[in-house]
């Protein structure tokens, strides 16, 4: 029985295909997804196999928030696997001023997906959840088994409320139908081809991008709240090649927290210095605290990632010291500044 009134009743058999769909294959973590797949080895560890032919969706495609598009789409490649990417993505003060529109579309585009890989019989479904999905008020560090314990932070709580079910839909399909979704819980991306808008980035492409207008304007440079805010961030090369390891090797259906380790939190004034550094920005720094801080920290801990990985022998896991990571996507907003219809 389908659960939408109007789905057609029969399921279409994806195996014979070897697909891997990325759906927000053209954003920050798809587009890494995408270069490490173009420039990684057949058959190495982060590459892809022999015979698997990869495809990255662009909302130009297909509005994931319309079942039916989500059908044709999904019938025109059939896909073996799927890792769900997209969503409306957005830094602290989109999410606080378009609460709504964060809950319902991705509601509607996790619902669609999910539900047309089950109707296709989709294989494995890797889906992304974010460490704000969290309770605010819990016992650090965040954990896996903490995500129900409580509700999350109030100032991005439609986007984390439509994040969160994405775990309670994979037990729902597992539980009815055995179907293998999961899900992963990354913190803090950032990276080249990341959303540089000022009104909706990150706090990293948010700054790069005011720190770059600063130097040239020769204007302040302009950090929202105090500074004192914690946060773990990850590259998104890194968080892509994660992802592949948990496709090839992950088997719970509940999530595992990707990230770099507890103790590698940076402080928002730490990030505005090394942004400063590595635009070699020598004018006037000004805090912005009449502007909100979010949450003060939400530290995750990445010991059920860790000991998974040595357990399926792809050994302990290096990720790209911040600076480093930093200057490359300072650097790749230098070039594409001009150019990119991101920026
Ligand atoms: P992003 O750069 O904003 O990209 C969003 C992607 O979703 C784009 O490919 C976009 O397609 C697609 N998309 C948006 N609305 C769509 C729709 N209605 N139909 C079809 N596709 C749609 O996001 P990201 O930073 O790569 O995030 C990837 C995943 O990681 C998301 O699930 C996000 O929640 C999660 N995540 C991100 C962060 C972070 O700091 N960025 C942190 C934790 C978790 P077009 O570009 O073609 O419009
Ligand atoms: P979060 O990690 O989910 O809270 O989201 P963000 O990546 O937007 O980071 C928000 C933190 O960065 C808050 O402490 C903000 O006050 C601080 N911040 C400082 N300047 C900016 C900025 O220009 N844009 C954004 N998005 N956050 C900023």
């Amino acid at each position: 029985m389908s659960s939408i009134g109007q789905l057609p009743p029969t399921p279409v058999s994806a195996t014979s295909s070897n697909v891997v769909l990325v759906t927000g294959g053209t954003g920050l973590v798809g587009s890494a997804m995408k270069n490490l797949i173009d420039t990684e080895p057949v058959g190495s560890s982060f590459g892809k196999k022999k015979d698997e032919e990869w495809v990255f969706l662009s909302s130009s495609e297909c509005d994931l928030r319309d079942i039916q598009q989500t059908r044709e789409i999904f019938g025109k490649y059939r896909p073996r696997m799927v890792i769900h990417l997209a969503a409306r993505v957005g830094g602290l003060f989109a999410n606080m001023s378009s609460q709504h529109t964060f809950l319902r579309d991705n509601l509607l585009m996790n619902d669609s997906v999910l539900q047309i890989s089950h109707e296709m019989k989709v294989e494995k479904v890797v889906s992304c959840l974010s460490t704000c999905v969290f309770p605010d008020k819990v016992e650090y560090p965040l954990t896996e088994e903490k995500i129900h314990l409580g509700p999350p932070h109030s100032s991005n709580f439609g986007y984390s409320h439509a994040k969160r079910l994405i775990d309670v839909q994979n037990h729902a399909y597992h539980d009815q139908f055995g179907d293998q979704f999961t899900s992963v819980i990354p913190t803090n991306v950032f990276g080249p081809g990341d959303n540089y808008n000022l009104e909706s980035a990150h706090v990293i492409p948010g700054l790069i991008h005011k720190c770059y207008l600063a130097k040239k304007n020769n204007t302040p440079f302009t950090v929202f709240g105090s500074g004192r805010p914690l946060r773990q961030f990850i590259f998104s090369r890194d968080l892509a090649k994660l992802f592949i390891w948990v496709l090839r090797e992950y088997k719970e259906i509940d999530p595992v927290i990707l990230s770099v380790a507890e103790d590698d939190e940076v402080s928002i004034k730490d990030v505005a210095d090394a942004i400063i550094e590595a635009m070699e920005f020598t004018g006037p720094v000004e805090y912005d605290t009449s502007k909100a801080d979010g949450q003060y920290r939400k530290p995750a801990s990445n010991a059920k990632l860790t000991r998974l990985m040595k357990e399926s022998g792809a050994g302990s896991f290096e990720f790209t010291p911040f600076k480093i990571a930093l200057k490359e996507s300072v650097d790749w907003f230098l070039n594409h500044y001009a150019t990119d219809a991101r920026i």
